[in-house]
């Protein structure tokens, strides 16, 4: 089957009654017929129906082994930094999520696991860094916001040199776009709150790997930390999975043309797009991507986190919000909202420029969206005194 078709006919019918919906089993336990003999589940921490479909369907999605369900992205994270042990190092992507930065530095840095922040986009400064301590290699690909990519075929390469987990979050590109398991990826994580939920009402977390060994690690951890993720959470990531396909065609369609049109701003400086023939990793987006996503990022001639704000202040169509990946379209400041954590000069060595916004682009039309970001750039053409305030 095809992915549209897959992700319609892999959620099956309620053997029970019919349903065609998933139904929510919103239930702790289960009842057995005699110690040991039930239904195949126990305990809802351990297995539940409903969170079982999701699993199954981003398991087959990602063509891994096994699938987990976790309540958030970085419940997701912290379930796979688990596999991990004090000595242990991993090397990760430079310009990682703002969270997942926030755990490495002040959360592992106390159990003796030490992390170390490379540029992956090039291959050589992997294999540079490996020791034989390297546990783990960690991707995102791309990055989030400046849109880095990092080939993951070769990153799987020096990892299988020796016993090193490769890791892919693959929250920006779905499985639609990427599937880094194929490529060699050992785990790929997903925090399903973006894009395959997909309409910015629910928080959950999903991992997929590769092995049975992996798959029991996970399973344990996931039953014995305990924080999973939720029947109804479950069932609305299900119900939003149903249309990713047409959602993600869409926003990276509407992407493409508001990148584009973003470069021919006289405000703009520079404009960070994938699928942009500019972009300093066009090619290895080109061949490891279906389509180039639907994150478009970009600064403004006049660096400045002042000028920054005067737009995203102004625009009435993008709202104002951390996250992205919803059918709405949405834009954040990182240097001021997500990545204000993080340590200036960390920031600026990953290439987070005071004036980049991050546009998250939705289902909307295009020329609404375009019509939407010039009124907001135009405004820094005229003084700021005589700006009228707009209300968000
Ligand atoms: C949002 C995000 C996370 C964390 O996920 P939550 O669902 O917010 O906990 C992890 N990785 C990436 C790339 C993200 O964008």
């Amino acid at each position: 089957m095809k992915p549209a078709t897959h992700l319609i006919h892999s959620i099956p019918v309620d053997e029970l009654t019919g349903a065609i919906s998933v139904p929510i089993y919103q239930t702790s336990t289960f009842v057995q017929e005699s110690p040991g003999i039930h239904k195949g589940f126990e305990f809802s921490r351990a297995n539940n129906p409903t969170r079982k479909v999701l699993e199954q369907l981003i398991c087959e999605l990602e063509e891994g082994h096994a699938g987990f369900g976790f309540a958030s992205g970085m419940a997701a994270i912290d379930a796979v930094l688990k596999l991990l042990k004090t000595g242990d190092e991993i090397l990760a992507v430079q310009d990682t999520y703002g969270g997942i930065f926030q755990m490495f530095n002040h959360m592992l840095e106390r159990f003796g696991i030490l992390v170390k922040f490379v540029d992956t986009t090039d291959p050589n400064n992997i294999q540079a860094q490996v020791t034989d301590k390297t546990r783990i290699i960690w991707l995102e690909t791309p990055t989030n916001p400046t849109l880095q990519i990092s080939d993951i075929k070769s990153a799987s390469k020096i990892a299988h040199k020796q016993d090193i987990l490769l890791v892919v979050d693959n929250t920006l590109c779905t499985p639609l776009l990427q599937k880094p398991i194929p490529a060699g990826a050992d785990i790929v994580i997903h925090s399903a709150s973006k894009y395959l939920a997909g309409h910015t009402d629910v928080l959950a977390g999903l991992v997929v790997v590769n092995s049975k060994p992996l798959a029991d690690q996970l399973r344990f951890t996931q039953n014995i930390s305990g924080s999973i993720l939720s029947p109804f959470e479950a069932w609305l990531t299900i119900r939003g999975m149903e249309t990713l396909q047409l959602r993600i065609e869409k926003q990276c369609a509407n992407a493409m043309v508001i990148a584009q049109w973003l470069t021919t701003h006289p405000a703009v400086e520079k404009v960070y797009y994938p699928g942009l023939v500019s972009h300093r990793n066009h090619h290895i987006a080109k061949k490891q991507q279906k389509q180039f996503g639907a994150l478009v990022s970009f600064t403004l001639k006049e660096n400045n986190i002042k000028n920054a704000i005067r737009i995203v202040n102004a625009t009435r169509l993008f709202k104002l919000a951390e996250s992205f990946g919803g059918v709405k379209s949405m834009l954040a400041h990182p240097a001021t909202m997500t990545h204000r954590n993080i340590p200036e000069e960390h920031r600026k060595r990953a290439g987070l420029a005071d004036s980049l916004i991050r546009l998250s682009i939705g289902i909307e039309d295009a020329e609404d969206l375009i019509n939407d970001l010039k009124q907001a750039l135009d405004k820094l053409s005229q003084p700021a005194g005589k700006q009228t305030t707009v209300l968000q």
